[in-house]
């Protein structure tokens, strides 16, 4: 076996990053590994940006530390930036990926990179080593502590932490197109839609756009809907692709703009934890992503030389595993704005489903002004005794998960974590 760490993370998403920055800042020794040759997770490897609005009543972020350095420091270089909405959250995918190294590196966490975990060795509820597979052929890397940062909960599972899988949100393939005449799109839509009831164009500094708009099947009076209609009535898109439609525009790319969509088109839900699934999701993902690109170009002024720079190299799962741990977050705890001592993250982004039907689409807003805490409880699983589960994976019911889910509550919950094994290993 190789060296023994104080802190192994499986994961080097958000959440895995912070829990090994914030140990590491504890002066323990930690590994952390990634099955990528990345790290982000979602936030690079599925595009996804930019981090959602969680502000206290006076408009200050809920979650501090990492969250906040991350931000201030890619703002530094024009690759985050403030909405006048209050989000300081939106941010450059690719610049997210040097700035994630920079911190590692700062802070001695050895990184292992195309290294992906599929073991664990297990003795008396506790963890011996983890088995993982890389170009050195299958290895077992041993600690004191883990944290799983996986968001599919993958170590938790293969350490026989009890899971839920019951229920899933719809997948989706991500995509960033550049070369588009950000000036004359955002002057049309302004144009179509003066009021601004479903878009937002914000002028920032250095010619930065803050640009958002989308279209859902939910009739709800879109600008955008009858150019979607005309699209479909000319086969240039299929119904299913005007389902969800959702844009921003990426400080520090100044001609690129990120589409969180399309929602992957099944005629049965998908299953994230399916081989067959996720691979029928990336084939037709793109299929639907050049049709969008068709649509984008034909009907939206301002994209007619543009194209496809990026599709994500990864799936977008909102959710697949939810761990049982020792406290459980409720959607009832999150609507009545329950607090805990010494939290892992406090939040107050809605209940957000994005559904595998219509039907199953939820958008349930919070107490006004108030917020929840995620307690520390939902990141320690049963029956294990030195494993923490941080991020998406976290014990929640389905629903709770998708207002838990947020990136600024992933890197919060990373780095409660990370702090919280250092404390025992110090003591
Ligand atoms: C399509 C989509 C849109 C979203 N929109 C927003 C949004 O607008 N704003 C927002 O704030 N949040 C949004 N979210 C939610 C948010 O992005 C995620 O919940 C969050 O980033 C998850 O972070 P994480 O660290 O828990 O997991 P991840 O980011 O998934 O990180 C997990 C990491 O573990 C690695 N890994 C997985 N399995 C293994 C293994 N076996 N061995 C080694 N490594 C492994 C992965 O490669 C990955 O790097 C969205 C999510 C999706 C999918």
């Amino acid at each position: 076996m190789n060296k023994k760490w104080d802190i192994i993370v499986a994961g080097g998403g958000l959440s895995g990053v912070a829990a090994a920055v914030a140990a590491a800042r504890k002066d323990c020794s930690v590994l952390l590994i990634e099955k990528n040759g990345f790290l982000g997770g979602c936030a690079t490897a599925s595009l996804v940006t930019p981090m959602m609005k969680n502000n206290d009543a006076k408009g200050n972020p809920l979650n501090r530390g990492l969250y906040e350095e991350i931000l201030k420091r890619l703002a530094k270089t024009g690759n985050s930036a403030k909405h006048p909405d209050g989000n300081p959250g939106w941010f450059n995918p690719e610049e997210m990926k040097f700035l994630l190294d920079r911190l590692c590196e700062e802070n001695n966490v050895n990184l292992l990179f195309d290294t992906r975990l599929i073991g664990v060795k297990r003795e008396d509820g506790h963890i011996k080593a983890i088995n993982c597979i890389n170009k050195g052929g299958v290895q077992q890397y041993g600690g004191d502590y883990y944290i799983d940062a996986t968001g599919d909960a993958d170590l938790a599972f293969y350490a026989g932490v009890p899971c839920d899988t019951g229920e899933h949100q719809s997948l989706t393939l991500r995509f960033n197109m550049d070369n588009v005449n950000i000036f004359k799109f955002s002057k049309w839509l302004i144009d179509i839609e003066p009021e601004m009831t479903f878009s937002s164009v914000e002028y920032g500094d250095c010619n930065t756009i803050l640009l958002t708009t989308a279209h859902t099947s939910e009739d709800v009076g879109w600008k955008l809907r009858p150019y979607f209609r005309l699209a479909v009535r000319d086969g240039v898109i299929k119904p299913e692709d005007a389902e969800y439609f959702q844009i921003f525009t990426i400080p520090g790319q100044r001609n690129a703009i990120a589409f969180n969509c399309p929602r992957i088109y099944s005629q049965k839900p998908l299953d994230p934890l399916d081989p067959w699934d996720i691979s029928y999701a990336y084939v037709q993902g793109r299929k639907q992503i050049k049709r969008l690109e068709n649509f984008c170009k034909t009907y939206l002024p301002g994209f007619e030389g543009a194209y496809i720079s990026q599709i994500a190299p990864c799936l977008g799962i909102r959710e697949s595993r939810r761990i049982e741990g020792v406290n459980k977050l409720f959607e009832e705890d999150i609507l009545e704005s329950k607090k805990y001592k010494g939290a892992a993250a406090s939040s107050n982004y809605p209940i957000d489903i994005h559904g595998n039907s219509k039907q199953g689409n939820e958008l349930t807003e919070l107490l006004k002004n108030d917020y929840y805490d995620i307690p520390i409880g939902s990141l320690i699983p049963q029956h294990v005794s030195n494993l923490m589960v941080v991020g998406k994976a976290l014990s929640a019911t389905f629903k709770a998960q998708s207002s838990a889910r947020i990136q600024p509550n992933c890197i919060a919950m990373g780095e409660s974590a990370g702090n919280y094994w250092a404390k025992r290993i110090k003591i």
